[in-house]
């Protein structure tokens, strides 16, 4: 069994980040944990240095797994020590200009995938993963190459939602994703086990993450879509600072105190400078089975209200429909599956203004350079 000393004493082999001081003693390393021979290190650095220091992250990935009794190391850089104090709730401000800035430079970019974006939510039970897997096929829909990837590490759901058994193999040292419905899917439950991965800090969580945008084949994507785990602590902070995110996507019902913590995370994507994309509000009326009627049960157009005290884009309204939760929870997401109903539609709609988002912040972002 490999343990802490053993790890530590094969990193004392490659220089931290100021490329002298052995990383065990360079105060550098953010977290360590193994599981099962499978060792999770994080190593915090500046992230304006994260290119620069990925020769550091390999060679430590290089050096724990030449461990005897280590089956695989992921080693990942974040910013933690940048890490600003916990955010508060905004106070309502005037609107400000609601498009992205240009990405910015925190994480490395993923070669190959366009834009990654979160669908995050300021607790659980919202819809968040719902509208995620909907939201992505929705992009499908539109002709955008997509990749769903379940960070949930309290309740990965997205290949229950996409109707996915069995696991994804492995080739070479990467992962194959998963497909379904045309999207590519690949989930945080396929690579820890959820008791452990509920108590870990947010380090251990980005690495995690790190390893499935950096292993996982996704090829070419326009869009990965991120199912963020509920809530703005430690994890979601972490994950929002360390994953580079074109944008972040906010699901709240209508009521009073989903709109509270929906606040929180604005603020929190705001801090770390993750544009919000907008806010989605779901379950936002009822449509009933029986007669087709519409009732607004909880205060209907709550979110919409939130996103222009906020200066945020209203993305949509989905209803509390039986439909949309059997399909759900049965792995027929409506969007796939009923293309032509309400519900694809609506989807559909909030896709099409994500994606128009996210086509006018990326020209103005990255002028494209050509080599000839
Ligand atoms: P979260 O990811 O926020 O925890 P889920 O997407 O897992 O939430 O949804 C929680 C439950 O609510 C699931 O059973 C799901 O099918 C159901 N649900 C989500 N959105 C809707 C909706 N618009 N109408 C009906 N049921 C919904």
């Amino acid at each position: 069994m490999v343990s802490d000393q053993d790890v530590l004493a094969a990193l004392q082999s490659v220089p931290g980040p100021d490329g002298k001081t052995p990383l065990p003693g360079s105060g550098a390393l953010s977290g360590l944990s193994i599981k099962d021979g499978k060792v999770y290190l994080s190593i915090a650095i500046d992230p304006r240095q994260s290119a620069a220091l990925e020769p550091m992250r390999a060679a430590a990935e290089a050096a724990v797994k030449k461990l005897a009794g280590v089956a695989n190391a992921l080693v990942s850089l974040t910013s933690e020590k940048q890490a600003p104090p916990k955010p508060s709730p905004p106070k309502p401000s005037p609107p400000k200009p609601a498009s992205p800035k240009p990405a910015s430079p925190r994480g490395i970019a993923i070669p190959g995938i366009s834009n990654i974006i979160a669908v995050a939510s300021g607790k659980g039970g919202v819809g968040k993963s719902t509208t995620c897997v909907n939201l992505a096929l929705g992009l499908a829909s539109l002709g955008w190459r997509v990749g769903v990837l379940d960070a949930d590490i309290y309740g990965p759901s997205i290949p229950r939602l996409l109707g996915l058994k069995g696991k994804p193999e492995s080739e070479g040292r990467s992962i194959r994703p998963l497909i379904a419905y045309g999207v590519k899917a690949m989930s945080i439950g396929f690579l820890v086990d959820e008791e452990e991965a509920m108590i870990w800090r947010g380090p251990m969580v980005v690495s995690a993450i790190q390893q499935l945008l950096r292993d996982v084949l996704w090829g070419e994507l326009d869009c990965l879509v991120v199912d963020m785990p509920p809530g703005t602590g430690d994890a979601q902070l972490s994950l929002a600072q360390n994953v580079p995110l074109a944008g972040a996507v906010i699901v709240s019902t209508p009521q009073d105190l989903a709109l509270v913590d929906a606040r929180r995370g604005i603020a929190m994507f705001r801090k770390v400078a993750v544009p919000v994309l907008g806010i989605v509000e779901n379950m936002s009326y009822f449509i009933c089975p029986h007669c087709g009627g519409r009732s607004a049960i909880f205060a209907h157009g709550g979110a919409r209200l939130e996103a222009e005290k906020y200066g945020v884009p209203f993305l949509g309204e989905v209803p509390l429909d039986i439909g949309i939760r059997e399909h759900s929870d049965s792995g027929r997401p409506v969007a796939a599956v009923d293309p032509d109903g309400e519900g694809a539609k609506i989807y559909r709609a909030i896709a099409a203004k994500v994606k128009a988002t996210l086509e006018k912040g990326r020209v103005r972002a990255a002028p494209k350079i050509t080599i000839e």
